[in-house]
């Protein structure tokens, strides 16, 4: 299952037993971007409370992204961001986009491993757990594979199909099938990620694209705890022009895309 890419940088000399090895213990960024997520919010809240309860041997920040809700969603992180030292908010001044405020995420993050996850609960917070051996194992990028997607729509996995399908015949790297933004990324990658210039960011295409030991962990994604999908058809066709446009392997970046 392991994919191995272009390593950017030389992390051949490193070892495993290296990774979040920088400060003891460990700290560990988990990134929430939230788009009119008052309903979920404080189930979401509680469930990432009880999975850093979880962990014995490694330091917690929550970053939650307000991405310019317009419902209670701001009001509410603000409340739990001022009893909880651990929980970090950022807030756009407008809805700027699920992709740009993981962006402002990975940017701010600290962690020597970062993860990236839906506060919809769809991406079950347990899971990173498993991330996190994998990690520790010395993956550079653990990334999440969808063995089932209860509760979506046919019209939604027939577009993901097709789209994933055609941006890998496109693309000069592999890029995971069935996989979303669910994921762990070392420092390193991290790092990468933050020099690289992109405008218009599609942030899976890039992970694929910097290197590095990457590994799939199968999960099963669960349904919206509630409320409806932030992700219209306007944002979803965005989101695939970016994908097939703007990613540095697109073949559409080449003046000569058959060279
Ligand atoms: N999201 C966001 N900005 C947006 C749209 C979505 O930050 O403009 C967040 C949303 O709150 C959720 C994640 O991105 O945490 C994924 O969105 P959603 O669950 O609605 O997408 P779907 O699972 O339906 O593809
Ligand atoms: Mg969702």
């Amino acid at each position: 299952m392991m994919s191995r890419h272009l390593d950017l940088a030389d992390s051949s000399a490193r070892s495993p037993l290296n990774h979040g090895s920088r400060r003891t213990p460990a700290l560990l960024s988990v990134i929430i971007p939230c788009y009119n997520e008052e309903e979920v919010i404080g189930e979401t809240i509680k469930r990432l409370r009880s999975f850093c309860a979880s962990l014995t041997d490694l330091d917690v920040e929550l970053i939650f992204v307000d991405d310019g809700s317009r419902d209670r969603t701001r009001t509410l992180l603000k409340g739990f961001a001022s009893e909880d030292a651990r929980i970090k908010l950022i807030c756009f001044a407008r809805n700027f986009g699920h992709q740009i405020a993981v962006t402002a995420g990975i940017d701010a993050a600290r962690g020597d491993a970062v993860v990236l996850i839906d506060a919809d609960l769809q991406d079950p917070p347990e899971v990173i757990l498993q991330m996190v051996e994998k990690w520790r194992e010395g993956y550079d990028v653990v990334y999440g594979t969808r063995t089932e997607r209860p509760g979506e729509s046919r019209f939604k996995l027939a577009t993901a199909r097709s789209f994933y399908r055609l941006l890998n015949r496109l693309s000069e790297v592999p890029i995971p099938l069935d996989t979303g933004d669910f994921r762990l990324m070392s420092r390193d990658v991290v790092t990468t990620l933050n020099a690289m210039p992109e405008r218009d960011r599609f942030v899976r295409g890039m992970v694929s694209w910097v290197g590095f030991n990457q590994i799939a962990l199968p999960y099963r994604r669960a349904e919206r705890f509630a409320g409806e999908s932030k992700y219209p058809l306007r944002k979803m066709i965005r989101f695939a022009t970016d994908g097939i446009l703007s990613f540095p392997a697109s073949p559409c970046r080449s003046p000569w895309p058959w060279a």
